[in-house]
């Protein structure tokens, strides 16, 4: 069980690691992007958010990619995970840091939110200064420590994979603008025309489907998040996004994780060894 071996990382981050990172090297060339699974709204933020305490925490529960660090991260070296360190819903690190460049900025939830997945407003209006603030504390040095990260893997092994991780409620939220009742997967693969090699993409999807998800391809979310200085520029970073159905390891009305969360994380693990392991091409 995976779950055995996890322990909080002594240098306070909280991610859930591995004690003796046995599966270190295989997957080393690999950069774990977890942008959306942190719940944290820093104190000195609070004031700016235009909800309730109980409206908040909703929100909250409705956008986190809960527990992702611990289902794709498991047995990974924590220098490869780069994690938001704040909810999305204080700076989404997803996003293009221009609102010009940023489709959902018209939904109020560009790199900083204005609205909620409901579409009612979710901050007071902020100054410039503000703004700035939370971009120099949280996008800028997140990105900054990515684009770090990947150009490591590069000098080391001439290529590296950015693996975006990622989970979706089971039942659309408003502002995803989805038919209602759609059935959704249980796994959906994000992919990108000029960093997501194909056989990866299929790789994925077949070994998914040959341990019984129902996955699918760019639906309900497209795309894979790679560093800016790199995009649709360099072929030798890759990039895929996994997102997983919350409803297959969670709870998704009181936020707690299910007992099934310890053996998709392993299912995850195996997948990621096989897909993107040196035995893989990619
Ligand atoms: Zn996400």
């Amino acid at each position: 069980m995976i779950m055995d071996r996890f322990h909080h990382n002594p240098a306070g981050d909280g991610l859930p690691i591995q004690a003796a990172f046995e599966a270190e090297l295989p997957l080393d060339g690999v950069i774990f992007h977890v942008p959306h699974d942190s719940t944290d709204i820093p104190a000195d933020v609070r004031n700016q958010f235009a909800l309730d305490d109980q409206q908040l925490k909703n929100e909250i529960l409705k956008m986190t990619d809960h527990f992702t660090a611990r289902l794709f991260c498991s047995g990974s070296n924590p220098q490869n995970i780069v994690r938001a360190p704040v909810s999305r819903i204080v700076v989404d690190v997803e996003r293009f840091l221009e609102d010009s460049a940023e489709p959902m900025a018209a939904k109020g939830m560009g790199v900083i939110y204005t609205q909620t997945s409901n579409g009612i407003p979710l901050r007071r209006p902020i100054s410039l200064n503000e703004r700035q603030l939370l971009l120099n504390r949280y996008y800028i040095p997140h990105h900054q420590r990515l684009e770090h990260r990947v150009n490591e893997k590069l000098g080391i092994y001439g290529k590296c994979l950015v693996l975006d991780c990622h989970s979706f409620p089971s039942v659309a939220l408003p502002y995803e603008g989805s038919e209602a009742g759609a059935t959704r997967p249980d796994i959906c693969i994000g992919t990108d025309g000029f960093h997501t090699p194909p056989s990866l993409a299929e790789g994925l999807l077949s070994e998914f489907s040959a341990l019984g998800f129902r996955v699918a391809l760019n639906d309900p979310f497209a795309g894979a998040l790679v560093p800016i200085s790199k995009y649709q520029k360099d072929n030798r970073v890759g990039a895929v996004m996994i997102e997983i159905n919350r409803n297959l390891y969670m709870d998704e009305v009181s936020g707690e994780p299910n007992e099934r969360l310890p053996e998709l994380a392993q299912f995850i693990h195996a997948t990621l060894l096989k897909c993107l392991g040196p035995a893989a091409r990619w």
